[in-house]
C-alpha cells in the first residue's frame, strides 16, 4: 500500500458489528466477561480500548512500523520512552528541541539518576565523544523548533548502532508524509500527534511507533502500568485527522514554500530558517531523508529590533498570534517573548532565537491571501 491509500486505510478494518466505515467509539472503561478471564480480548480500557487500537493500528502503518502506542500527550509519549531507562544510564540529545521535552528531561528525569548530554547534532562527528558505556538513548528532533536545523537520520541512526544505544526520532514537524525514520533507522518514532496528525487544533495526544517486538511489549507495559493514555473520542478524532494528513501537508509545503520565498525577498526580512533553501546550511540531508520541506518557516527582521516583532504579529489578522502548530489554519508565534521567553536571552540567541525571530505555522488557506497578510503586517 502506498502512503496516500496507507493513511485512509492503513491498520483498520470495517467494524465487524455493523460494517460501520469509520470505528465506534467505544466510550466504555470495563468488558463483560463470560466466565473469569472469558472476554473478547479487551478487559479494561487503561489497558485495550477498540478505538484506540485502531489508531493504534493506523500509526503502525503510516511510520510503516509494526507496533504503535497513543497517549494522553506527546510528552506523555516521551514520559514512557524515557521510563525504559534506569538511574545511572545516560541520554544523547539533540541541543535545539522543543522545550517541554527539554523540561521534562531536566526537571525530572536528571531527579531519578539520569545524566544528558545536548549537543549540536547538525553535524554528526562529534555525537560519539559524549557516548560511555552507559549510554542508553539517542534523542533527535528534525527539523528543530524554533531554527529548523536538520539532523542527519541515517548518520546517527549508524552510531546508534554501533554503540548499541536506542535511537529515538520525534517526527512532529515532518510527520511521515515527509519522513520515516524508522526506514531511515530510529529505533523508536514520536509525535505529538496534537500537530499536524490531529491536524485540526481540537486534540492533544502522542503516539510512538516501533518495528521490534520486544521493543513495543516493553513499551505497552509502561503505557498500561503508567496509565498517560487517551480516550476514545479523542483516539476517532485524530483517527479522522490523519484521514487527510497527505492533502493537509502537501498544501502545507506548497504554502510554506511559496511564504519561504516571499519573505526571503523582502527588504525588510534579514534571515529566512526553512530547509527547502539550497543555502540552508544542510539542505542536502533534508533533500535527501524528506520528501517536501514542510509548513514551518521561521524568520527575522533587519535591524533585530524586538517591538517591530511584537507589531508584526499583533497586526496579522489571517495567523493567529497563538502557541502550538500543525492544525490547518495558520499560526504565528515569537518565540523570545512566548516559547522561549523563560531562557536567559544570552542563551537563547546562542541558537538563534533573537529578539526578532517570529515563527509560522503556515496553515492550508490561500497563499494570495496569507501572503497579503504578511505584507500588510510587515508594511
Ligand atoms: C508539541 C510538541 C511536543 C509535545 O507534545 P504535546 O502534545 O504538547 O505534549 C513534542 N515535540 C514537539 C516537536 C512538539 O512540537
Amino acid at each position: 500500500m502506498k502512503f496516500n491509500t496507507k493513511v485512509i486505510h492503513g491498520g483498520q478494518e470495517h467494524d465487524p458489528a455493523y460494517g460501520s466505515v469509520m470505528p465506534p467509539i467505544y466510550q466504555t472503561t470495563t468488558y463483560a466477561q463470560s466466565t473469569p478471564g472469558g472476554h473478547k480480548g479487551y478487559e479494561y480500557s487503561r489497558t485495550h480500548n477498540p478505538t484506540r487500537n485502531t489508531l493504534e493500528n493506523a500509526f503502525a502503518s503510516i511510520e510503516n512500523g509494526n507496533y504503535g502506542l497513543a497517549f494522553g500527550s506527546g510528552l506523555a509519549a516521551i514520559d514512557a520512552i524515557l521510563k525504559l531507562l534506569q538511574p545511572g544510564d545516560e541520554v544523547v540529545s539533540t541541543n535545539d528541541l522543543y522545550g517541554g521535552t527539554y523540561r521534562l528531561f531536566t526537571k525530572i528525569y536528571e531527579n531519578f539518576g539520569i545524566k544528558f548530554h545536548f549537543i549540536g547534532m547538525e553535524n554528526t562527528s562529534r555525537i560519539e565523544e559524549y557516548i560511555t558505556p552507559d549510554t542508553k538513548l539517542i534523542w533527535v528532533e528534525t527539523p528543530t523548533n524554533p531554527m529548523m536545523n536538520i539532523i542527519d537520520i541515517v548518520a546517527v541512526s549508524k552510531i546508534a548502532k554501533k554503540n548499541d544505544v536506542l535511537l529515538a526520532v520525534d517526527n512532529t514537524f515532518a510527520t511521515p508524509y515527509l519522513q520515516r525514520p524508522l526506514d531511515l533507522g530510529a529505533d523508536i518514532v514520536m509525535h505529538s500527534a496534537t500537530k499536524y496528525l490531529g491536524g485540526h487544533s481540537d486534540v492533544v495526544m502522542g503516539a510512538l511507533v516501533v518495528k521490534d517486538k520486544d521493543l513495543a511489549d516493553k513499551l505497552y507495559f509502561i503505557q498500561n502500568a503508567s496509565g498517560a493514555i487517551c480516550g476514545p473520542q479523542d483516539s476517532f478524532l485524530v483517527l479522522r485527522g490523519i484521514k487527510t494528513l497527505h492533502i493537509r501537508m502537501q498544501r502545507h509545503c506548497e504554502n510554506g514554500k511559496a511564504i519561504a520565498i516571499y519573505l526571503a525577498n523582502h527588504p525588510k526580512i534579514e534571515n529566512v530558517y526553512w530547509p527547502g533553501f539550497e543555502s540552508h546550511p544542510n539542505f542536502e540531508v533534508a533533500k535527501s531523508q524528506m520528501d517536501d520541506f514542510g509548513g514551518m518557516v521561521s524568520f527575522t527582521t533587519k535591524g533585530n529590533n524586538y517591538e517591530e516583532a511584537i507589531r508584526i504579529v499583533e497586526n496579522l489578522k489571517i495567523f493567529t498570534l497563538a502557541e502550538s502548530l500543525g492544525g490547518v489554519e495558520s499560526l504565528a508565534g515569537h518565540p523570545a517573548s512566548m516559547t522561549h521567553a523563560s531562557i536567559p536571552k544570552e542563551e537563547r540567541e546562542k541558537t538563534g532565537i533573537v529578539d526578532s525571530l517570529i515563527r509560522l505555522s503556515v496553515g492550508i488557506e490561500d497563499e494570495g491571501d496569507l501572503i497579503a497578510d504578511l505584507e500588510q503586517a510587515i508594511g
